[in-house]
């Protein structure tokens, strides 16, 4: 089915498996406070060490910037690894030297060892074939599992496939099996639901789903920009007004490839950005001149919800207004449950990720239910923007 080699394609039995990760977790004060990421990995992580691989683990941490800094080493992410894995982890400095080589040479099979912050290396971001032959030096097989750090052509990432047989991750291939089935070959009709704060962020997405999908939601406060464009009077929203051009021009787009595009017909309005704010709902025609759109009201989400029930598949990136303060985080809310129910009863496929999207689906407590929530963000948006991410090509050599 995938197009590219897995862990279900190579003996990892007895070899060294260099094992590119995103572990690059948040941490204050040296602690490490979610394990999200560590999670993720696990299952590759424990399959190798299962089947008698010796994984060696490559990953970045901050931005150190090709150099040392004790802030950003990932010594105290190692202890972590270990509890999250169920089992020893050790961690070794000196990423690709003689030294390492040594250390590497006294592991037994099954045994992991995480390698410092890829970053302190210089030849790391600027993907130098020599530190790409290096790292490679200390293994036999390269696994590629992490796809949120996929759109970086890094040594790590995508320098040292030249030299190793390369597969994916378990990680790695959930992300492009679901990102594939939801927008290379999916199942049809395809409805992607678009919010966030700005068009100006999301015009190269904008273009390219218009071309892909068979409907299309705009909500958010990019969608005033939209409504404006049309001639509507926004008031007082976040509205990019110098961007009307490139509206219209995603509305022709999206009008010859017969996407239809889907705008909140109803919207809830306030004068103060502020939770709870006095607000009332009304027809976007209707905006208050002092007053500011800060959600999709219930003809909208309505709206929303045929969209999804007309539909195979979802995509979802961006809330549909201002989630963080209540009450405008309805729309967002209702929507997102829709979508998981409509999961949950088996008549879609929803994928959903980037940026603020997993804790708008956090808040809306749909995550669980949607059939993938990606948690890389500018990976997941550089693919939605059509873009070729350079460490998932090195898999389809
Ligand atoms: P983004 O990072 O582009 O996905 O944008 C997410 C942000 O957009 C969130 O912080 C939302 O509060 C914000 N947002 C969504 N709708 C609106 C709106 N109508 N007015 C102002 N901000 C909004």
């Amino acid at each position: 089915m995938t197009a590219f080699k897995t862990l279900d394609d190579i003996d990892v039995s007895g070899k060294n498996c260099l094992v590119r990760v995103d572990i690059n977790v948040p941490m204050a004060n040296g602690v490490v406070t979610d394990t999200t990421r560590i999670e993720r990995i696990t299952p590759t992580i424990n399959e190798i060490s299962d089947k008698g691989g010796r994984v060696i683990l490559l990953a970045h941490f901050g931005r150190p910037k090709g150099k040392p800094v004790e802030e950003m080493s990932l010594a105290p992410v190692a202890p972590v690894c270990a509890k999250v894995f169920g089992r020893a982890v050790e961690f070794a400095t000196d990423n690709g030297t003689q030294k390492a080589r040594d250390y590497v040479a006294t592991m037994k099979d099954g045994d992991i060892l995480l390698m410092e912050n890829t970053r302190f290396f210089e030849g790391e971001e600027k993907n130098d074939p020599t530190f790409a032959k290096e790292l490679a030096s200390l293994g036999d097989i390269f696994v590629a599992d992490a796809f949120s750090a996929s759109h970086r052509a890094h040594a790590s990432t995508v320098g040292i496939a030249d030299y190793l047989p390369t597969v994916a991750g378990r990680t790695m291939q959930a992300e492009v099996e679901a990102l594939e089935a939801a927008l290379a070959n999916p199942q049809r009709p395809v409805v992607a639901v678009v919010g966030g704060a700005k068009v100006s962020s999301k015009i190269d997405l904008l273009e390219n789903l218009v071309s892909k999908v068979d409907s299309l939601v705009i909500g958010g406060g990019m969608a005033n920009t939209f409504l404006a464009a049309q001639g509507v009077n926004v008031g007082k929203s976040l509205c990019e007004h110098d961007l009307a051009g490139t509206a219209l021009k995603i509305l022709a787009a999206a009008d010859k490839s017969n996407c239809e595009i889907i705008l909140p017909s109803d919207v809830v309005v306030a004068k103060q950005f502020a939770a709870h704010a006095e607000n009332e709902t009304v027809d976007n025609a209707n905006v208050p001149e002092d007053a500011m759109i800060l959600d999709a009201g219930p003809e909208a989400v309505k709206r929303v919800g045929v969209a999804i029930d007309q539909s195979k598949t979802l995509v979802w990136n961006g809330p549909l207004g201002a989630f963080e303060i209540e009450p405008f985080d309805k729309a967002t809310v209702a929507a997102a449950k829709h979508a998981a129910q409509a999961t949950k009863d088996g008549k879609i496929m929803s994928v959903a990720g980037g940026g603020d999207t997993v804790s708008a689906l956090n808040h809306a407590g749909a995550s669980q239910d949607f059939s993938y929530v990606s948690t890389a963000g500018g990976a997941f948006l550089e693919w939605l923007e059509g873009k070729a991410l350079p460490g998932v090509e090195i898999l389809r050599h």
